[in-house]
């Protein structure tokens, strides 16, 4: 559905993205995560055609964008940063310049209206200006133009920021139900968001793709935790001498049992070799599995990379 190769975008002295390439299926409902000024927005912009980047091409359902942005945004629903609302309009009349402007011929948008209007929770607001909407609500008539023409893909900036707690559970319920119907391509800075509503996710650092992957395998760690039943002599020193091993940590008694946690130099499980050592020194083994790694963890570690 979207396919980004080598994309390259300057303000000025500002490097804003340096040689991005990603490409996400039909379907799926990807996170784009990445601290202030990680150069999301201008991702984003450049996807559905309202920012020209210096080099490199994108493709969205097959067609360029930096070619034919027009039919791209005939075939995406595009929600940015700041909706562009008209606050005097109510939400009735908004949609249904939307509607117009969208090209939705006249006989389909009594159904498209409704459709969308439903999808997003509007019916009970529909006369109410929209400046005088929270901006929850406020957020729901985006989503409501942003899905109006029945897209294929869905691009949100940003989709919950400014929102209280009751309107993020809210907004997220709508995206995953969206999602049902179109492949999904939101960004964030908001670690828990990514967790709440996506199977992989694209992390951003200085213009940079820093990871992406499915958060499974973000969790995965080359580590193993071994927790015995009781203590064995010399086990550091016989872990230690394993291939695969670059380090052991005592993590002293979990729950009164002696546990470590042995390091591993690359990304292969190391529980199988492990499990062979372990029975071949009668070692009484209580748990025995890879370490996992939380996306905050990973995401951390990134930042003080940087
Ligand atoms: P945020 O979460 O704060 O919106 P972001 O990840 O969306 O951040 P971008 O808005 O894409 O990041 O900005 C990337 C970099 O480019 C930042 O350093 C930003 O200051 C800079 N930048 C963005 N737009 C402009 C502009 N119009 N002129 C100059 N610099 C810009």
């Amino acid at each position: 559905m979207i396919d980004v190769q080598h994309l390259s975008k300057s303000y000025g002295a500002i490097q804003a993205l340096k040689d991005v390439s990603f490409h996400i299926d039909d379907g799926e409902i990807v996170g784009l995560l990445g601290p202030n000024g990680a150069g999301k927005t201008t991702t984003i912009k450049t996807l559905t055609g309202y920012l020209q980047p210096e080099s490199g091409t994108v493709l969205v359902d097959g067609i360029d964008v930096l070619t034919h942005p027009r039919e791209v945004q005939a075939r995406l629903g595009y929600l940015p940063e700041s909706a562009p609302l008209y606050p005097e309009l109510s939400v009735q009349a908004y949609l249904k310049m939307m509607a117009d402007l969208r090209e939705i011929p006249r006989e389909k948008q009594p159904a498209r209206l409704s459709e969308a209007i439903y999808a997003t929770g509007l019916t009970d607001h529909l006369t109410r200006p929209i400046g005088e909407l929270s901006k929850g609500y406020r957020q729901r008539v985006g989503l409501a133009q942003a899905i109006l023409h029945q897209p294929k893909l869905l691009i949100l900036d940003e989709p919950t920021v400014g929102l209280d707690p009751t309107q993020i559970v809210e907004i997220r319920r709508l995206i995953k139900r969206l999602a049902r119907h179109s492949t999904i391509l939101f960004s964030t800075h908001i670690l828990s968001e990514v967790e709440a509503l996506c199977d992989r996710v694209i992390i951003l650092m200085n213009g940079e793709i820093r990871a992406d992957a499915r958060l499974s395998e973000l969790a995965q760690t080359s580590d193993a935790i071994l927790v015995l039943q009781q203590a064995a002599p010399g086990i550091e020193t016989d872990l230690q001498s394993l291939d695969g091993v670059r380090g052991v940590e005592s993590l002293g008694a979990v729950d009164g049992y002696p546990a470590y946690r042995v390091l591993g130099t690359d990304t292969a499980d190391l529980t199988p070799v492990l499990f062979e050592m372990a029975k071949a020194k009668n070692w009484l083994v209580r748990e025995l599995r890879r370490d996992t790694q939380t996306l905050e963890m990973v995401f951390n570690s990134m930042n003080s990379e940087k």
